[in-house]
């Protein structure tokens, strides 16, 4: 059996904590050593110098220093230190200008000092603030990447587990209608229909959800991405939708972008599915937009639907969420989710603009690996939009 001991992850953990503890601590004291030099020559030097001329305004460095080490305590010390050195050597030096000049540089001084250390307590306080504003947030996104995790094992376990049963029964669904076919009154034909379409409805439900937890950073293959073939295999898979509904798609020139082909092909063929979906009774006609913006390219799908309210516009990205006005048409609410999540995975966002009938436009956008200076960013626009105007002037459809 293995010796029981700490994992290798948790072992270079304690490593790194002790060896920063070892590092802090060598430093707190080199600016220990660094106050008490200070001083000790401030010191030396106001006893031996004349009344009249006072070297201890240098004592100002030393909560400047003191602060390095994060002690209040250690601060507070020091500070106070400096102050009685400082009113000490009125007593011990040499005479030279009268008293009351000594007295008032003293004054000042001490003053200065003080003034110094509020400043500082004030700046410690500010970072502690930071800090803890930092932990706040580092451990609401340790949490959130937690129950995403347990969120996505859980689809896909569930959806595993579903499939089995749920293959089982569609297939005795099947045996039941092609035994009992011509034997049945009407109803029951139609509730056995109902049934089977049910089960297939259940299996595209599963199949989405699995779809939706298999897309996570860890598998995300990023490479150079051609969008327009991306968007030409999209829309030879949709076809039989285009041509059933007499739908028209245009699109700007594409740019070639860096992501994982898999899952834009996924969010361009979800996007473009749901504004045949959605269509309303006008021809369908889909536009896709490209605009480059200085570090992303931001992408638009815009169609001629029923529209959505804007009341829904944010609910509809979250899973197993649908909007109000399409209720009467089949879906699950997974599809925006997983659109959401892939956007995500690239380092962009995605919103919609829309109104009840008035058709939708969904943004999003993908962030641009090379940055692409505002120069460049600019030319590419004003191209693009060229280009735009000349095949939104064509009105070329798709597919090609
Ligand atoms: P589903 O289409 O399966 O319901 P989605 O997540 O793809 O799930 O969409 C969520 C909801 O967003 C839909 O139920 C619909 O109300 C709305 N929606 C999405 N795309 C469009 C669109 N192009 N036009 C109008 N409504 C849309």
């Amino acid at each position: 059996m293995p010796p029981e001991g700490p994992t290798q992850p948790l072992r270079d953990e304690l490593l790194r904590t002790t060896r920063t503890v070892a590092t802090k601590k060598s430093t707190n004291l080199l600016i220990v050593a660094a106050c008490v030099a200070v001083i000790a020559v401030l010191f030396t030097a106001d006893v031996l110098t004349p009344r009249g001329v006072t070297p201890t305004i240098g004592y100002c460095v030393v909560p400047l220093l003191a602060v390095q080490t994060g002690r209040r305590r250690f601060i507070v010390a020091m500070t106070a230190l400096c102050t009685v050195l400082t009113w000490v050597v009125h007593f011990l030096e040499p005479p030279g200008a009268p008293v009351w000049m000594s007295l008032v540089e003293r004054s000042i001084v001490t003053g200065v000092l003080w003034f110094s250390f509020v400043l500082v307590w004030q700046r410690m306080n500010a970072q502690n603030e930071l800090a803890r504003q930092a932990q706040v947030l580092e451990d609401l996104n340790r949490e959130l990447r937690r129950s995403n995790q347990e969120l996505d094992a859980f689809a896909s376990v569930a959806s595993h587990d579903i499939r089995g049963p749920l293959a089982t029964t569609g297939m005795l669904a099947n045996l039941v209608a092609s035994r009992l076919e011509g034997k049945t009154d009407q109803d029951c034909a139609q509730w056995l229909s109902l049934i089977q379409s049910e089960i297939q409805r259940m299996h595209a439900i599963v199949e989405k959800l699995l779809e939706y937890s298999r897309f996570d950073a860890d598998r995300l293959g990023v490479v150079d991405c051609e969008c327009e073939a991306i968007l030409a295999t999209v829309l030879d898979g949709l076809k039989a939708d285009l041509t059933a509904n007499s739908a028209q798609v245009t699109h700007d020139p594409l740019p070639k972008v860096k992501g994982d082909p898999m899952q834009l092909a996924v969010l361009l063929q979800n996007l473009i599915g749901n504004a045949i979906k959605y269509r309303s009774d006008a021809q369908p006609k889909i536009h896709l937009s490209v605009a480059a913006e200085k570090d992303f390219w931001r992408f638009s799908v815009e169609d001629n639907g029923i529209g959505i309210d804007p009341a829904d516009a944010e609910r509809i990205f979250r899973l197993f969420e649908r909007g109000e006005g399409s209720k009467s048409t089949k879906g699950s609410g997974i599809g925006l989710a997983t659109c959401k999540k892939i956007v995500e995975l690239h380092g962009g966002r995605i919103w919609v603009e829309s109104a009840r009938g008035r058709g939708s436009t969904f943004y999003f956008t993908i962030a641009h690996p090379y940055r692409l200076s505002s120069a460049i960013s600019t030319a590419t626009k004003q191209g693009s939009e060229q280009e735009k105007n000349a095949t939104a002037s064509s009105g070329s459809p798709l597919p090609r």
